[in-house]
């Protein structure tokens, strides 16, 4: 196994750098503080990342893209989201979402839809898949007839009819294209039931809610979405009806890495500016670095990124073929990320002192963003508990991993 970046990788890493650096970093702050959550945003930033080639990264040359691969993907995402994770959660929705039609879409709904995103500088996809009353139960379905989300798509003369409406949902404001999963069997189990659609967001009957006003995360934005009988012509229905969850599960092998890496960048972020302050900050006669407590605080924060990051490396790796792709490493980049990210945010909070609880310096900004990520993408004791699935599914008789069928349940990652 090698680990060595490929010159293309390291190219990548210094243009997300510089991107992050040159055009994110300086606005950072300003964004996180807007008090209205729908100021919090700059279409700058989105035009800036068209402009060195980062919007369409993942994508084909067609579609304004240089088809850079799951490892490169996650390399640019740490890069962005250790200057603003609010900016690399915007780009991560839209690329896996924009992925999934890519993979799972007609030559039709390609041309119509990529091809129309690529042409718009600003052009954003979103996903809506939570409801008020099902969140979790999307993502761990909960296999009573009828649960989990209930928007639904009635069959009508030539399309379908939705109705229901969602929330919480990245980019759902800003995205000029939103896949819509409903329900088009109310009563049968979740995994059988969803249907994915393809909807332009200036579609008749679509409206967007309240934005969010979220604790971190500041400069994407999230919102509800309203679904008020919004016809979709049969042409713009995403793979085949009623397998849109497990189109995800296959479909998106990368997205739990991506996540990994929007936390990975604020872990490295932690580390960072919290080595040089404790160079800097001196307090009983030597900086505090040399004090024996500091220094092991500092180790723990170094390994919670090498770990984190070896581990989104790998999975981003195995994920580039259904043959080579784990499902285990579908849920477990983000639970591991996050958590170590997290205590990165809480150890950096104490070696700053006072300081680190003013605003003026930022680690507050990355401990507010860090808490986003115990929950976002799944809970991590949902996450958890689509491992011990696996587990259970496994043959006890050989390495427990061994046995977990490619087919394993891989539900919705969002
Ligand atoms: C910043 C952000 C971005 C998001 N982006 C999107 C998006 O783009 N698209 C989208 O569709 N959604 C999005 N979401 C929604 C997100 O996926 C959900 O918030 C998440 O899945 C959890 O659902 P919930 O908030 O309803 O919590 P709940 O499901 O109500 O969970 C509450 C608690 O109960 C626990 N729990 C629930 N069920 C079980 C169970 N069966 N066993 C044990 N414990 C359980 C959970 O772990 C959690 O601790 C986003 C949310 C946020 C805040």
């Amino acid at each position: 196994m090698d680990f060595t970046l490929t010159e293309q990788m390291v190219t990548w890493r210094k243009i997300a750098r510089e991107f992050a650096d040159d055009v994110v970093r300086p606005v950072a702050a300003q964004l996180d503080a807007e008090p209205d959550p729908r100021d919090a945003w700059s279409w700058d930033l989105v035009e800036a990342a068209e402009a060195a080639g980062l919007r369409q990264a993942p994508l084909p040359e067609r579609f304004g893209g240089s088809d850079t691969d799951y490892v490169t993907n996650t390399i640019i995402l740490e890069e962005i989201a250790a200057a603003d994770l609010g900016t690399a959660v915007v780009l991560a929705q839209h690329w896996k979402f924009a992925q999934m039609l890519n993979e799972l879409g007609t030559p039709h709904q390609r041309e119509k839809y990529l091809a129309r995103n690529a042409a718009n500088p600003r052009g954003l996809f979103a996903a809506s898949f939570t409801e008020p009353t099902a969140g979790s139960d999307n993502i761990l379905p909960f296999r009573k007839p009828g649960a989990g989300m209930q928007t639904f798509a009635a069959k009508v003369d030539g399309g379908y009819v939705l109705n229901g409406m969602k929330h919480y949902i990245s980019n759902a404001n800003r995205a000029d294209t939103v896949l819509c999963f409903a329900r088009t069997d109310r009563e049968g189990p979740l995994t059988e039931s969803v249907t994915a659609f393809v909807v332009p967001t200036d579609a008749q009957g679509l409206r967007i809610g309240k934005v969010h006003d979220k604790a971190g995360e500041r400069s994407a934005n999230n919102a509800e979405i309203f679904y008020e009988d919004v016809f979709v012509p049969d042409e713009d229905v995403l793979g085949e009806p009623g397998t849109a969850l497990r189109s995800v599960g296959r479909l998106l092998r990368a997205s739990n890495a991506y996540a990994a890496s929007c936390a990975l960048g604020i872990a490295r972020e932690c580390f960072d500016r919290t080595v040089r302050w404790c160079r800097e900050r001196v307090q009983g006669g030597v900086p505090i670095i040399e004090h024996q407590a500091v220094g092991s605080y500092l180790a723990d924060m170094y390994l919670n990124v090498d770990v984190s990051r070896t581990y989104i490396w790998r999975a981003a790796w195995q994920a580039r073929t259904p043959e080579t792709f784990d499902p285990v490493l579908a849920v477990a980049p983000k639970l591991v990320t996050s958590e170590r990210t997290f205590d990165s945010a809480r150890r950096a909070m104490e070696l700053w002192g006072g300081a680190g609880v003013m605003r003026e310096n930022g680690i507050e900004k990355l401990l507010r963003d860090a808490a986003i990520w115990l929950h976002s993408d799944g809970t991590n004791i949902i996450l958890r508990e689509r491992m011990a699935n696996l587990l259970r599914t496994a043959d006890p008789e050989t390495n427990p991993w061994d046995g977990v069928p490619a087919e394993a349940p891989m539900i919705g990652i969002i």
